[in-house]
């Protein structure tokens, strides 16, 4: 029956047993909260132990990925400074929790006031070779302004290895 539902909604845009409209979904980012919207303790990031839960880069590492260091970036970010004026601000640049390979690293410092930021010093650090083409970023990104392109020659994780 599973199957049959799946058939049908292959053919019927969406639609199986029991639904009169498509099936609707929303973009993932259209999800991300902003700071100013969050409340209670801040978040506890989880410590690796590296004995069953590893750092990323030492995934990465694990992944087999590579890439040639001077070939042109892959991951193109549109324009820098609403990572560096907006999203430090809105969002706490959350390219460099959600993206599994350590590609993002924002190094952007609220100065001012209590550190509340009156400006914004820094520039984002792209280390595109960490990439392991998952594309959560140009999912995810709250101003949709990351686009993932494949890399020169096929090159990334050895995901056929793992
Ligand atoms: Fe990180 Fe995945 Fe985006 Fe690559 S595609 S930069 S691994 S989030």
């Amino acid at each position: 029956m599973g199957m049959l539902n799946v058939g049908l909604g292959m053919a019927f845009g969406g639609r199986g047993f029991g639904l009169r409209d498509r099936l609707e979904g929303k973009p993932g980012y259209s999800r991300m909260r902003k700071k100013s919207e969050r409340s209670g303790p801040p978040i506890e990031r989880v410590v690796p132990d590296n004995v069953l839960t590893f750092d990323k880069v030492t995934d990465v590492f694990n992944s087999g990925t590579t890439h040639d260091e001077d070939q042109p970036c892959h991951l193109h970010v549109a324009d820098t400074t609403i990572c560096a004026e907006r999203c430090t601000r809105e969002y706490g640049n959350p390219c460099q929790y959600f993206c599994p390979a350590a590609v993002y690293e924002p190094l952007f410092e609220l100065k001012g006031a209590n550190g509340q930021g009156e400006r914004v010093e820094g520039r984002l650090q792209i280390n595109f070779s960490n990439c392991v083409h998952c594309k959560t970023c140009d999912i995810m990104d709250p101003y949709q302004i990351i686009t993932w392109v494949p890399p020169q020659g096929g090159e990334g994780p050895v995901y056929t290895g793992l």
